[in-house]
């Protein structure tokens, strides 16, 4: 029977993980193994994905996940499935498996990579499980005299702040939640290169008390990486609230790690910890880390390929041998990679893939499934002598499940939600915004009135007054957005907003944690695409960064409402409704095109877990939106800025001083952006296009209502009337005296002005989010393609209907 069948409220044994890659390897991590108990609790409002409830905690899957784990409804069935190892070692045993040489490596590799001459400067690393409690350690600990600094990798990011504790000055580090360590997702190759890499003095694992036990699989294999650390055993209160007792000193002396009690929201135990972190460092604590013990076939496979590196130098990978020869058991391709060098390789393979062979045959299951296996074997040991668990299953998590994914009122929720969100964002927003647009004008005019007349006195009014006004005018929105999304995030309705969306998302590619930032596209793209943070698996991140312009901004709607005004006065509201369902259409179309060709794999499982409500803090929301806020003036702010003076001085020289001051029209037409507008005519020209909306076009790249101002100055010699702008985009006529807006040329240019380059802020966002220039030249190049290729076929195939 496969998990997929398992009726609702049923319980039900695993049996077997089928499939391959990440996917497996993550429900593995996630603690779908032998054994172990699964319940089916609830079905999406559509059927789909299905939420369950497994080692105590709560994960969503997609029924075509779900159908890759096989299942029996009878606990005898796994006893005598045929699979070997299931005795579980005894904690006792472990005296056997200490590693000597392990507080030898710590001090040489200190000796190494000290920073500070005094030795007082300790670098620390925070791993754990996503929702562990990592960033709110992170920043109660940081505290107020911090320096947060955001450091972007390629596709995650880690926050550095620095503080002093006692004599020591302390460097942390807050890295993205992982399951485990392998090689297969984004955050788990960072976790582990900076691990490798950056070989931080200590780490502090940060565990959640209240899933243990899958919290603590990583924790494994950090032991097998030899990193020194302490535990953050987190969310303390949680613990002490169920009921269950957990005697974590006990566990703490069995794997001879110092295990400290915290509950990181409201900054308790933090002293305590950050006290054995020094103790650690200075060597106090003489206590080995404890090895995990594989079992019999598995420690028979590790030492045999342990081996095969006698006389190999592997000083330079900075990892263990065991961990190195479990990990190409495991088959990490990764690591497979870095050995990929050696003169021995081809014989360590061989035995590799002899020992996999040789696992599979005796244990009857593959390498990865035995080492997960043996992994969570272990902890359930380690745990059977040291917790007494009350049932910890969250009442008020369950009711209000009940409600906010029920069948009938799960999605008018939902929206209600969003509701609010867009209208807060938005419309509370507009207020700020229009001061802020007020103080801009201001600041410009007073510059006006009080400088002498010359180049540099427009560069400051124009160009840099009115960039950095671009900048700033997004920040209310920006700033609401994040008071809602670090609230949703903080509190848990996140991943159930991805729970009842993800089957309409999926359709179209995607994960349900996509629909927001579109969503937010409606508003403005530019928070939208640094909303797309939230979704964790890059491909589909990437997938809905690209398709968020094509969602139509609010800075469109006052070109749709002068045009369809003017021209399509009777059908403006369906013209209107068009444009928006067309965008719409086309994101659609290009995530399905996105996914076939270029992000082709899922390369994160929609495995997701559900963790249970908590409410958040204010600080934490505080911190959370001021982040994100810091980060869009500092990142996005500076090429907004950059490529507004740069439209400015092409709009602005050459200057003629034949002209006179009134005479802007003529200006523009010879500045430079007026003759690339003349010289791009000859591309225009198909779609019915003639320069004048050439340049407009082009300087709509700033900002698209900026397309309406320079419409105003070429048309009419005037910004701001838009009552003879109607009037003069209704005459104009080419030289041959046929008029130039032509139902079609205006459909054309309409849908132009939907899709094209999104603004200059869009493609430095998707610049920033996606780490690199190569995407947000394709989002450019792509979205102008195809602007164009959609106006001439409106143009083409509306000249042979008429
Ligand atoms: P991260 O994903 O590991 O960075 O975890 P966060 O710091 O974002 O925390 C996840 C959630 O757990 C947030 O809602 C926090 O407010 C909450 N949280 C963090 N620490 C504790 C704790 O010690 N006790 C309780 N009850 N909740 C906590
Ligand atoms: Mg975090």
């Amino acid at each position: 029977m496969r998990l997929s069948e398992l009726p609702t409220g049923e319980k039900a044994y695993i049996l077997k993980v089928h499939g391959s890659g990440a996917f497996r390897k993550r429900l593995l991590e996630m603690g779908f193994v032998r054994g172990e108990e699964v319940k089916s609790i609830l079905n999406a409002p559509l059927k789909d994905p299905i939420k369950y409830r497994i080692m105590g905690y709560e994960v969503s899957l997609r029924r075509s996940e779900a159908v890759m784990i096989e299942i029996s409804m009878l606990e005898e069935d796994v006893l005598s499935f045929p699979a070997g190892q299931t005795e579980k070692e005894e904690p006792d045993v472990l005296a056997e498996h200490m590693q000597p040489e392990y507080n030898r490596r710590q001090r040489r590799r200190r000796g190494h990579f000290h920073h500070d001459s005094s030795h007082r400067f300790i670098r620390v690393a925070l791993v754990g499980n996503p929702n562990s409690g990592k960033t709110s350690l992170f920043n109660l600990a940081s505290g107020a005299h911090e320096h947060v600094g955001n450091y972007g990798g390629v596709t995650v990011d880690s926050k550095i702040g620095r503080f002093y504790h006692k004599d020591y000055t302390i460097e942390l580090v807050d890295l993205p939640g992982t399951y485990s360590l392998s090689a297969y997702t984004p955050e788990e190759r960072y976790v582990r290169n900076y691990l490798v890499k950056e070989q931080p003095d200590m780490v502090i694992n940060v565990v959640g008390a209240s899933v243990l036990e899958r919290n603590l699989y990583l924790t494994t294999e950090l032991m097998d990486m030899g990193v020194p650390m302490v535990i953050a055993l987190n969310m303390y209160d949680e613990l002490e609230q169920s009921g269950s007792t957990f005697d974590y000193l006990a566990l703490s002396r069995m794997i001879g790690i110092p295990i400290v009690p915290t509950v990181a929201k409201r900054g308790q135990g933090i002293p305590e910890l950050l006290d054995e972190v020094i103790k650690k460092y200075e060597g106090e604590d003489k206590r080995e880390q404890a090895r995990i013990p594989y079992g019999r076939v598995l420690e028979r496979a590790i030492e045999l390929m342990e081996r095969e590196f006698t006389n190999v130098d592997i000083s330079w990978l900075h990892l263990p041998l065991r961990y190195l020869c479990i990990k190409l058991l495991e088959g990490d391709k990764e690591i497979e990679e870095m050995i990929g060098g050696l003169s021995k390789r081809d014989e360590i393979f061989a035995c590799r893939d002899k020992e996999r062979v040789y696992i599979e045959k005796l244990l009857r299951e593959d390498a990865e499934s035995a080492f997960a296996n043996a992994r969570y074997g272990f902890i359930e040991g380690a745990l059977k002598e040291t917790l007494i668990e009350k049932s910890n299953i969250h009442n008020k998590t369950r009711i209000l499940d009940a409600i906010v994914t029920n069948k009938y009122i799960g999605f008018p929720i939902f929206f209600l939600f969003m509701w609010i969100m867009f209208e807060a964002t938005f419309r509370l927003g507009e207020y700020p915004m229009q001061g802020i647009e007020w103080l801009v004008d201001t600041t410009g005019n007073f510059i006006r009135s009080n400088m002498a007349n010359g180049p540099l006195k427009d560069l400051l009014v124009e160009g840099i007054i009115g960039g950095v006004g671009g900048v700033i005018v997004f920040l209310p929105n920006i700033v609401i957005l994040y008071l809602f999304i670090a609230f949703m995030e903080d509190s848990g309705y996140m991943a159930r907003a991805a729970f009842i969306m993800d089957k309409v998302m999926h359709k179209m590619g995607l994960h349900g944690k996509s629909f927001i930032p579109l969503l937010m596209g409606f508003g403005c793209n530019v928070p939208a695409i640094l909303s797309t943070r939230t979704i964790e698996s890059r491909n589909s991140r990437m997938i809905t960064m690209l398709i968020v312009p094509f969602m139509s901004c609010s800075a469109r709607l006052p070109v749709y409402l002068l045009f369809a005004g003017t021209f399509f006065s009777r059908y403006a509201g369906l013209v209107l409704l068009g444009l928006y369902a067309t965008g719409i259409l086309l994101a659609v179309l290009s995530a399905r095109l996105f996914r076939r060709f270029l992000f082709k794999e899922e390369d994160t499982p929609f495995v997701m877990e559900l963790p249970p409500y908590r409410l958040p803090t204010f600080k934490s929301v505080v911190i959370h939106m001021w982040d994100r806020s810091y980060q869009y003036l500092k990142k996005i702010g500076g090429p907004i800025l950059i490529a507004s003076i740069i439209i400015w001085f092409l709009g602005y020289f050459p200057q003629n001083p034949s002209l006179a001051e009134d005479r802007v029209a003529e200006h523009q037409e010879q500045s430079y952006i007026g003759q690339i507008g003349k010289c791009i005519e000859p591309v225009m020209r198909p779609l019915g296009f003639d320069w004048k909306i050439s340049v407009s076009l082009l300087s709509g790249m700033a900002a698209k209502e900026i397309v309406i101002s320079t419409m105003g100055v070429l048309y009419t010699g005037d910004d701001s009337n838009q009552a003879s702008l109607q009037q003069r985009l209704l005459a104009e006529t080419h030289a041959d005296g046929t008029p130039v807006f032509t139902p079609l040329v205006v459909l054309g240019f309409l849908l132009f002005v939907l899709i094209y380059f999104p603004c200059i802020a869009t493609i430095a966002a998707i610049k920033e989010e996606s780490g690199s220039w190569k995407w947000a030249l394709f989002s450019i190049f792509y979205s102008t393609g195809l602007a164009w290729m959609v106006a001439f076929l409106v143009h083409w195939i509306g000249n042979l209907w008429i």
